[in-house]
């Protein structure tokens, strides 16, 4: 099956990398030329646009930023719409708003193109090992259609429910673990004032009610976990700005919903500050060197 694959950047490249391992062929096209590049490298050739993606491909798959890009990239001009064929299916693996994923798949239907939304977690890591968690919003028959290039990339596909639904699953995923890098970060903080050592105290919440994904496979805290982004000096990874988008998305949600959030607006406040003092490009787990204790004689 020939693949195309839009958006090779932080996750997108590795992804692209295991569907080539897995005997795939892939042609790629990302806006950034260096991005690309990467994706030629890895064994991918290259398209000069989404539409000459579409037009040389019999799945596409796009890994992009956000919502604005998912809608450029299928609808816009030079877009997936314009170069593909009625009866083919697409698979986009972005973050994004599910009303934007349900949106996108309806203007494809136009077209009797079939869409299904497949955003995923895990992060860089299991990027790299093929083994993310990938949840599925769309119709079954489509997933099963999809299913061994999804395999490739991921260990666990989950089909969720209707369009749109993978991309509902993801944000509570994020908000999750979006207020729980807060919570480590801040934890952490309050130990090392009072000299505890950071790696009894990791041990300790290992073992305890308080032990989270983020602190065992991206603990903030620099040269506990080797593979963490902290201890590539916080290269991403998982971008501040990317990580503040996913919490925005989930408090919009529940707003539309009048469901009350007290904890992830906090936390979306934290990286978007962050992001403010430069931060934004570095992984979100950063938000720790942003936590820092003011001066010793500020009053309390
Ligand atoms: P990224 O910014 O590194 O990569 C996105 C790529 O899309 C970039 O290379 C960019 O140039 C390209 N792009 C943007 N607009 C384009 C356009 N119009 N045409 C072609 N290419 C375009 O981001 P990422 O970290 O790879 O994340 C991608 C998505 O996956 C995001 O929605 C993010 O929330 C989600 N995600 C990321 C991680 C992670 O750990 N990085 C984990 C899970 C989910």
């Amino acid at each position: 099956m020939k693949i195309g694959f839009i958006g090779t950047g932080t996750m997108g490249q590795p992804m692209l990398a295991n569907l080539v391992k897995k005997g795939f062929t892939v042609v790629a096209h990302d806006a950034v030329a260096a991005a690309l590049a990467g994706a030629v490298k890895v064994g991918a050739t290259a398209a000069a646009s989404g539409a000459d993606v579409a037009r040389q491909s019999e799945l596409v798959i796009t890994m992009l930023p956000s919502s604005s890009h998912v809608e450029a990239v299928y609808l816009g001009r030079g877009g997936v719409l314009e170069g593909i064929a009625g009866g083919r299916l697409c698979v986009d693996m972005s973050t994004i708003d599910p009303s934007v994923s349900r949106r996108v798949a309806t203007a494809l239907a136009a077209k009797k193109v079939r869409f299904l939304d497949a955003p995923v977690s895990g992060g860089v890591p299991r990027a790299t090992d093929g083994t993310l968690a990938i949840m599925v919003g769309g119709d079954a028959r489509d997933l099963e259609e999809a299913r061994p290039a999804l395999a490739a990339m991921g260990a666990n596909v989950i089909h969720v429910g209707a369009v749109g639904s993978g991309e509902v699953a993801k944000l509570c995923n994020n908000l999750i673990a979006g207020v729980s890098a807060v919570a480590v970060s801040e934890a952490f903080r309050i130990a090392e004032g009072f000299g505890v050592d950071a790696k009894v105290l990791t041990d300790v919440i290992s073992k305890s009610s308080g032990n989270t994904w983020v602190m065992e496979h991206m603990h903030p805290v620099p040269g506990l976990v080797a593979r963490s982004a902290s201890s590539q000096d916080y290269a991403p990874g998982f971008m501040t700005d990317l990580m503040a988008k996913d919490l925005g998305l989930a408090v919009n949600a529940a707003r539309e919903l009048r469901v009350p959030v007290v904890v992830a607006p906090a936390a979306q406040q934290v990286l978007r500050l962050a992001s403010s003092h430069g931060l934004g490009r570095k992984d979100f787990t950063a938000i720790y060197t942003f936590l820092k204790p003011s001066d010793d004689n500020a009053p309390v």
